[in-house]
């Protein structure tokens, strides 16, 4: 079984990456400068010429993109080749408000497929394995680049997108699917039909799951394993840099390697825009090095994160993320401290809740306001009312100690939060509908 995709570039020394980096980086700067008039006043007002970058450590000198930017520049504005080079569109799931467009051409489709192939093999996988793709299909980039990678291995390839659950999972028994592509929160869905329908881990071939494209937490991660019997996997992308495979999780699960021959990788301030030192919490920003048409330089992705170059046991020397707590803007401030949706995911299932949950934030007399809706198992809704309400309040406890604010908490009855097949939907801020 082969154990990397492109075994000289995932092992390759520090000095041989820097290098490799610095030319592609002196570059792909001259190629965005001729080509993309946007980002050339962007360099021009800075009074950077495209000689002035001469390796990486000169990276810091160019402007930052941000989505305004790219809502900007919609639809054509960053584009560095003729539309008739370009083979394909992909597009933003639309999560923090307007889509945005990426343009690619045969080469950036090969590249991405790569990292998609990449992340494969580093789960484990090879031509002998059946990949059930239950990433939405279309112009969401999860669909159409697990899909490649898969091909790119040789396995067989289930193009089956997301939904029709029952399908999916009758799919997986008849062909014998031993690898699952789909969001977290869609894997832990198909886990709790699995258990519907009266089946086990043991009914099926399944040995690892490629999950990625929104935050899910290690407590996640361990009822995902559990209840399909897997290894899963963390996969990290979006769709201004190329789409998943961005960054991939290997047999270790503890981080993701970013592929950094393609995709260099800084932290910075979110509010200083200074770039920080390894190893410190802060906003995760990509220059795509090797992208042709749509090459974005210091993107700012929003997400926080940290990265690490210690030394991992798969033998992989690119350097590694931590899980993205979340999205500068996923974060909600209630009454004054800053909450991720993560954070309360970890008590839940802590807890012995399962991840179907909603949050719902609004401001009253003045107040925000925190409710959070959580489903109960058929099991624990057996239970008595009284013990219920007891329930209700122990989690609100173990969520203020979390959070260091108390929380309303109502246990629903089991299925009445709604399943995701795609991204989860988990937060609904009214203070925000209001204004
Ligand atoms: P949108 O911005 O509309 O959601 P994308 O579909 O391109 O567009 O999603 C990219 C974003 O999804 C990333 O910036 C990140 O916030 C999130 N994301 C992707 N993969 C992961 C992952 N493995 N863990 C946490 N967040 C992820
Ligand atoms: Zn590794």
């Amino acid at each position: 079984m082969p154990k990397y995709w492109h075994e000289d570039i995932e092992t390759m020394s520090r000095e041989d990456m820097k290098k490799l980096q610095n030319e592609r980086l002196v570059k792909q700067v001259h190629h965005v400068y001729e080509h993309v008039p946007y980002y050339r006043d962007l360099m021009d007002k800075k009074g950077i010429k495209p000689d002035d970058i001469q390796s990486v450590d000169d990276l810091h000198k160019l402007p930052f993109l941000s989505k305004a930017d790219l809502r900007d520049a919609y639809p054509f504005g960053l584009l560095a080749v003729p539309l008739s080079e370009c083979v394909r569109i992909q597009s933003t799931s639309g999560t923090t408000g307007k889509r945005v467009v990426a343009f690619y051409t045969q080469a950036d489709i090969e590249l991405w497929e790569d990292c998609c192939a990449r992340a494969i093999i580093a789960a484990g996988g090879d031509k002998d394995d059946v990949c059930q793709v239950a990433y939405g299909y279309g112009l969401f980039t999860g669909g159409a680049g697990l899909h490649g990678g898969s091909h790119k291995v040789g396995c067989l390839t289930l193009p089956m997108s997301s939904g029709n659950t029952e399908r999916q999972i009758q799919f997986m028994c008849d062909l014998g699917s031993t690898i699952l592509c789909c969001t977290p929160s869609y894997a832990a869905y198909i886990g709790e039909t699995l258990h519907d329908m009266g089946l086990t881990p043991d009914d099926i071939k399944l040995k690892a799951g490629i999950f990625g494209a929104e935050p899910w937490t290690e407590e996640m991660r361990r009822t995902i394993e559990k209840s399909l019997g897997i290894k899963a996997y963390d996969i990290f992308g979006l769709t201004e840099i190329s789409g998943p495979g961005v960054s991939f999780e290997c047999e270790e699960q503890s981080g993701m390697h970013i592929n950094e021959d393609l995709f260099l990788p800084e932290i910075i301030d979110p509010e200083t825009g200074e770039v920080l030192p390894e190893g410190t919490v802060g906003e995760l920003v990509f220059t795509a090095l090797t992208k042709e048409a749509f090459p974005l330089l210091r993107y700012r992705t929003r997400d926080l994160c940290v990265l690490s170059r210690k030394k991992c046991s798969c033998g992989r020397t690119l350097i590694k993320m931590a899980k993205p707590m979340g999205r500068s803007d996923d974060m909600l401030i209630i009454r004054g401290v800053n909450v991720f949706p993560s954070q309360i995911e970890t008590v839940l299932i802590e807890q012995g809740y399962t991840p179907n949950y909603l949050i719902e934030v609004d401001r009253k007399n003045n107040t925000d306001t925190l409710d959070i809706s959580v489903e109960l198992t058929p099991e624990q809704f057996s239970d008595k009312i009284k013990d219920v309400q007891n329930m209700e309040k122990s989690l609100a406890a173990a969520i203020k100690t979390m959070l260091g604010i108390n929380p309303k908490v109502h246990l629903v009855s089991p299925k009445t939060i709604t399943r995701s097949e795609g991204k989860a939907v988990r937060v609904i801020d009214r203070r925000k509908l209001h204004e």
